[in-house]
């Protein structure tokens, strides 16, 4: 089954990585991490080693199996670049996502000097089908503008740009080369404001740029007080999608057969581990000095 998604800029989620680790202060309140590390220690349970990074293999085939086309946020649980995510890994779930060009794959790093490296050599082919988004987060100017250089020099055929947990007056920015923008403000406990004439600037240039604009929501503690109106309306745009016809039931046990070889021999060549190269304490407390 897929996993539906309340993200409202997408279907389904799919998580054939598990856990990450704080890179930026987007980070700090990651809901991912909440959520996983609530179920830190319960046996059985997917998160039963909470936050700590672990590569899921049996779920790399999963968007194969699907009985309809879907948008997909990849790896909302974790970042596929990670540095402890190997290359051949990376390219696995490429296959899936290539070999599947009736859904429409949205994948979202912070790691964007991977991924540009990544897409230039290894994924050069990859980077250009029409289907697969690649996107990087945005929260400031500090980590957040490199992140749209990198992004902007990675030879992708659609990328896009999350700016949230909007944190600060981004100011003025290219958007040369990109194809969408979604904007939102922090949700949840302790979540950090976000003011209305930041998103008004990011509006206004998407629309001189002339790029779709999402805004996902204003946030705040108690996200559905403040809901997703701006202007007096909502801003739902999507980049043109380009996805193929969806092939009938017999076509598509074919094609899952033939991936399912093409990724045993890929992971035949990695030693996967089953526990982590860290724990995800040591992170915590890695980041905790580390904001000081
Ligand atoms: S990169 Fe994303 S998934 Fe990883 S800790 Fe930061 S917010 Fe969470």
């Amino acid at each position: 089954m897929a996993q539906m998604s309340k993200i409202e800029w997408t279907d389904a989620t799919w998580n054939p990585v598990r856990g990450c680790n704080k890179i930026s202060p987007g980070c700090k309140h990651c809901y991912a991490e909440t959520f996983a590390e609530r179920f830190r220690g319960v046996k059985g349970h997917p998160y039963e080693q909470g936050f700590d990074l672990r590569l899921v293999p049996e779920k790399i085939l999963e968007p194969l199996r699907w009985p309809r086309p879907k948008m997909v946020f990849v790896n909302s649980m974790s970042d596929l670049f990670h540095d402890d995510v190997p290359d051949l890994y990376i390219a696995a779930v490429t296959k899936v996502m290539t070999e599947s060009p009736w859904h429409i794959y949205q994948v979202l790093t912070k790691r964007s000097g991977r991924m540009r490296e990544t897409l230039q050599v290894k994924l050069r082919t990859e980077a250009g089908k029409a289907h697969i988004w690649w996107g990087v987060s945005v929260e400031d100017r500090k980590y957040g503008l490199p992140r749209i250089e990198d992004l902007r020099n990675a030879p992708a055929a659609v990328r896009f740009l999350s700016i949230e947990p909007l944190l600060e007056d981004i100011g003025e920015f290219s958007l040369e080369g990109i194809d969408w923008v979604i904007v939102g403000g922090e949700s949840g406990p302790g979540a950090r404001p976000i003011r209305e004439e930041w998103v008004q600037s990011i509006l206004r240039q998407c629309r001189q740029a002339n790029v779709p604009f999402f805004f996902k929501q204003w946030g705040g503690i108690r996200k559905k007080e403040h809901g997703r109106q701006l202007n007096g309306r909502t801003f739902d745009g999507f980049p043109s999608i380009q996805r193929s016809e969806f092939p009938a039931r017999s076509k598509r046990i074919e094609i899952a057969q033939a991936v399912t070889a093409d990724i045993a021999a890929l992971l035949n060549t990695l030693t996967i581990q089953p526990a982590n190269r860290y724990t995800h304490s040591n992170e915590i407390a890695k980041n905790k000095s580390s904001e000081k």
